[in-house]
């Protein structure tokens, strides 16, 4: 009697957890915000958003490579849903394309070899070194 109990109180508490079961996974409460056409895409969107203070990681950038041909899309996660909002805008600055132009014209000096680069570098491609955050 006292087994039959215990068993049903295992069956009730495992019923109430299946009922109780998020979308997502506890361990990762992470919310993807863009899906790109490409790894390259991605890992761009990724920095993008890791420059303006988002944590955010790449998911099936691996796939993509794997398959190949297969419409496996490589997509963008934030760690923090509270910057789901910030991360919009920053993305939609991406697809109009105005960060693109807001460093197009904006020249850089290489402060390891003096070299000059087009705004859209973010590494001296003659030394390999970074380029220096504006104070
Ligand atoms: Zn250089």
């Amino acid at each position: 009697m006292l087994l039959c109990l215990r068993i049903a109180d295992i069956y009730y508490v495992a019923c109430a957890r299946l009922r109780n079961t998020p979308a997502r996974p506890r361990y990762a409460p992470m919310n993807p915000v863009f899906t790109a056409r490409h790894p390259t895409e991605a890992h761009l969107v990724r920095g993008l958003l890791e420059a303006g203070g988002i944590r955010a990681e790449v998911r099936g950038d691996q796939l993509y490579s794997a398959f190949g041909e297969l419409p496996v899309l490589p997509t963008v996660w934030i760690v923090d849903p509270a910057d789901g909002p910030e991360a919009g805008r920053l993305i939609g600055d991406f697809l109009r394309g105005s960060a693109a132009r807001r460093y197009a014209h904006e020249r850089w000096t290489c402060a390891g070899c003096g070299e000059t680069l087009e705004g859209q570098f973010t590494d001296c491609w003659n030394c390999g070194a970074p380029r220096a955050q504006p104070a």
